[in-house]
């Protein structure tokens, strides 16, 4: 893509009110712009950076046979009432429309999935199955905080598993768990499935973790090796661990991910049942795992930067390369750029490689250093330099130092 087709403007000037690193930096990079406190509307680069991490979610979870639907965010206020939410969810937006119904804005589905469910499942041979969304939610937050790690509105992965029994549940619930494993891997975070109990729901529950310096909380964690133990901090003294007694160490963390065993609160209150082999009757089993895809941007900001701007990874990044021409004052030497710069950018365009194309007619400072605060993984220049030794030059963001490669070893291999 052109530059100049890109709705696109970086800031100098920091967003107004708003202390967290990741806001400043993903609104001064021109990826979010701030509609209030808890509100941030993605631009077309958050956007692609969103989408890049829903893809990642989307593959892992549609391989756990799960299947995508969307439910609605406006949602019916007897549904609550049912479960004995619409009076104990603190952070439940509730209102009354102007024609006499009370409603809910969706914070979470179970209330709305469960009823669903219910119409397809009349024996055992309708189990088990799973549905996902990925969806906007709303949370009426007192005060919303950390940039994108605490919002009124947010997307959310939220799936849902409904099983015969309590051991077929234990089964999906781990292989979820794996998946999980296998997405944070792809998005670069470090991450921590840790036992909690679960505040909303008194069953087993594991949060995913990554450790972040403005996390919201902490975790106990064996120095010496960390699959011995790691463990929910409760704000309790420093201990040595359990199983090689060395000693423990604390970590501040911030929430990915959250999983629960609803087991049959959900399908008692709704009268989930189905027939099982014998003719009986039987609750239904169910599962609820979500993905806080909003806050991952933030966490991912967070992290992928330095004092230059952000730097993300090439599986999330919103383009793989910046290409960018460094022009002169000689007419003669700025043609040859030209050509130069149009022959490697058909090259990707035709390789499927998601290109950004400085076009614009801008100082060189400011194209390199708006480059650095976009943080797009690749950059290759060329320059009146790059042309007198038929080389283009080729920074990884994350590096220092850039190399300079002929031209003739110019393929796309070169990006990770
Ligand atoms: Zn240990």
């Amino acid at each position: 893509m052109k530059q100049t087709d890109l709705f696109l403007k970086t800031k100098k000037q920091a967003l107004k009110d708003d202390t967290s690193l990741n806001s400043q930096l993903l609104y001064r990079a021109g990826y979010i712009d701030k509609t209030m406190a808890g509100a941030y509307a993605l631009l077309p680069l958050g956007l692609q950076l969103h989408n890049n991490i829903c893809n990642i979610i989307r593959k892992e979870i549609n391989l756990l046979n799960a299947q995508e639907l969307k439910l609605n965010i406006l949602t019916p206020k007897e549904n609550w009432v049912k479960t004995d939410r619409w009076d104990n969810f603190d952070a439940l937006f509730r209102f009354k429309s102007s024609y006499g119904s009370s409603f809910a804005l969706g914070a979470t589905h179970e209330e709305i999935i469960t009823p669903l469910a219910k119409d397809f499942i009349k024996s055992y041979k309708d189990l088990p199955f799973a549905l996902y969304q990925i969806q906007t939610k709303l949370r009426d937050e007192a005060r919303p905080k950390g940039g994108m790690l605490r919002l009124r509105e947010f997307t959310m992965k939220d799936l849902y598993s409904f099983h015969e029994n309590r051991q077929d549940l234990d089964k999906y619930y781990e292989k979820v768990k794996k998946a999980y494993l296998k997405i944070f891997k792809q998005l670069k975070l470090k991450v921590y499935a840790v036992e909690a109990s679960g505040e909303t729901f008194s069953n087993l529950s594991h949060e995913f973790l990554t450790p972040l310096e403005i996390g919201e909380d902490e975790i106990l964690v064996c120095e010496k090796d960390e699959t011995h133990f790691c463990k929910k901090s409760d704000h309790g003294e420093i201990q040595t661990c359990p199983v090689c007694k060395s000693n423990i160490k604390k970590i501040k963390v911030a929430e990915l991910a959250h999983i629960f065993k609803l087991e049959t609160k959900f399908s008692k209150a709704f009268d989930v049942n189905y027939l099982d082999k014998q003719g009986k009757q039987n609750l239904v089993y169910m599962g609820c795992y979500g993905i806080g895809i909003s806050r991952i941007i933030g966490i991912l900001a967070e992290k992928f930067a330095d004092d230059k701007g952000l730097s993300f990874p090439n599986s999330v990044a919103p383009f793989s390369i910046h290409l960018v021409p460094l022009y002169t004052k000689e007419a003669k030497v700025n043609k040859k750029i030209q050509d130069q710069i149009l022959k490697i950018y058909d090259k990707l365009v035709k390789s499927n490689i998601s290109v950004l194309y400085d076009n614009r007619e801008v100082s060189n400072s400011i194209k390199l250093v708006e480059s650095d605060l976009i943080g797009i993984p690749y950059r290759i220049v060329i320059s009146e330099k790059t042309l007198e030794n038929n080389s283009f030059e080729f920074k990884e963001r994350n590096k220092k130092t850039a190399k300079i490669i002929p031209l003739k070893n110019f393929n796309e291999k070169l990006i990770k």
